[in-house]
């Protein structure tokens, strides 16, 4: 096919030319006197976007699951029960492994398209008397569902309920595009992967850990070997890695660091949310469809799933999709499969590449037989951005002027 793949599948996201020429490299020594100067800028670099200073971020040859894998066997004894609300195919994943690595699961069950029910959350943590809760989960983003969750308001519930527990995030669709707050919000272990908000391949697991975290690590006996936070921490102190490091996602994942740090973590944030409303109104203005998420609270930032209507098949549309107009769209996952399709709106992105997205999924809607009005998407989504801008943007490069702005309002 002529022209390229327009890819907005939440993850892999659209890897920029910046990252992609960063990454043709030779290999080199990872053993070398340079090398630690690649590493200590890829942890450096990560510092900031985690927003921790007393955390370890940790960078595995994995996907985000193995960080997942890691978080638990490094930090639970064998038969540890753990608390989390299962929303969607991603929360439920990492449930099924708590089980399957042996862990007890206290499980919330959710309905999808909510998000973490933080009422219940207290009430299971204020029922645990004894602390046998060690570890409480959270999906920050749930990918499946295009649903954000509050994990500040968790942790809040957390020492409401004065509990002891460790609070592990995963913002694997999050980080780098929705804000997190390692050292404010009190997380223990945050999980996350290069293909989404870092805008690499696949091919990093990138973690953080709280000192308690690693405290927790020094005394937990679940058997790991591979993913030893321990392992990592001591070669990384001394700039290495304990067995060899993918070399082209390293000097990848320096770029693409750099890139965010050059727009600044808060432009990025408002870019992400100024983009979403955009493909919203697409959705709920101009096309007249339904999200999954229920309400507003629960809008994702970096992911919009779109129910279909009765008698139509969002796989359908997908197929149309790819093999008529090589957009990729994201399929509907598990319990919501074929009810729904998705628009990754994450990473290197802006207006144009967002409606050309808008554009393919009403031609492909259109065929498959979805009643939706002709070019209502695009109108609706240029619509929004011609009245919106990134706002808190101008806010976060000049403080002075928000503060007025704010004054005035
Ligand atoms: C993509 C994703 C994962 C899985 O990450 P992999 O990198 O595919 O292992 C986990 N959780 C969420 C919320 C995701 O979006």
């Amino acid at each position: 096919m002529a022209g390229r793949n327009f890819l907005f599948v939440p993850g892999p996201t659209n890897v920029p030319d910046r990252i992609l020429r960063a990454m043709m490299v030779a290999m080199e020594d990872h053993r070398s006197a340079g090398f630690p100067e690649l590493t200590r800028a890829c942890i450096d670099g990560l510092k900031s976007l985690f927003k921790t200073t007393t955390g370890s971020p940790i960078v595995f040859p994995s996907s985000g699951t193995g960080c997942w894998e890691a978080a638990l066997t490094n930090c639970l004894n064998p038969g540890d029960k753990v608390l989390i609300a299962r929303y969607g195919q991603f929360s439920h994943l990492w449930a099924d492994m708590c089980a399957r690595l042996g862990y007890e699961v206290e499980i919330l069950e959710t309905p999808w398209g909510e998000g973490a029910p933080l009422e219940r959350y207290r009430a299971s943590l204020t029922a645990d008397q004894e602390h046998r809760i060690k570890a409480v989960l959270i999906c920050q983003n749930e990918t499946a569902t295009g649903v954000a969750s509050d994990v500040h308001a968790l942790r809040q519930v957390m020492d409401g309920t004065k509990h002891p527990a460790l609070l592990f995030v995963d913002a694997v669709s999050a980080l780098g595009c929705i804000d997190f707050r390692m050292d404010e919000w009190g997380v223990d272990v945050c999980v996350s992967g290069s293909q989404k908000g870092l805008m690499l391949p696949a091919g990093l697991g990138v973690t953080c850990v709280s000192q308690k975290a690693l405290q927790a690590a020094k005394s937990a006996t679940s058997r790991r070997c591979y993913f030893d936070y321990g392992d990592m921490v001591n070669s990384n102190a001394a700039g290495y890695f304990p067995y060899t490091p993918s070399l082209p996602l390293l000097h990848g994942l320096r770029e693409s660091l750099a890139m965010l740090a050059e727009e600044g973590l808060e432009n990025v944030f408002a870019r992400h949310r100024y983009l979403a409303g955009g493909v919203r109104a697409a959705v709920l203005d101009g096309w007249q469809l339904k999200l999954c998420a229920v309400a507003p609270q629960w809008y994702s930032n970096t992911v919009s799933a779109i129910l279909m209507p009765e008698g139509i098949s969002g796989a359908d549309v997908i197929v149309r999709a790819f093999s008529r107009y090589n957009l990729s769209l994201g399929a509907g996952l598990s319990k919501v499969a074929g009810k729904l399709f998705r628009i990754g709106h994450l990473g290197d992105l802006n207006e144009l590449m967002l409606l050309g997205a808008i554009a393919g999924a009403e031609l492909a809607m259109l065929d498959v037989g979805v009643k939706i009005q002709p070019a209502s998407g695009v109108a609706a989504a240029q619509a929004y951005w011609r009245t919106h801008s990134p706002a808190a943007n101008q806010a976060a490069a000049n403080p002075a002027t928000a503060a007025r702005k704010v004054a005035t309002a």
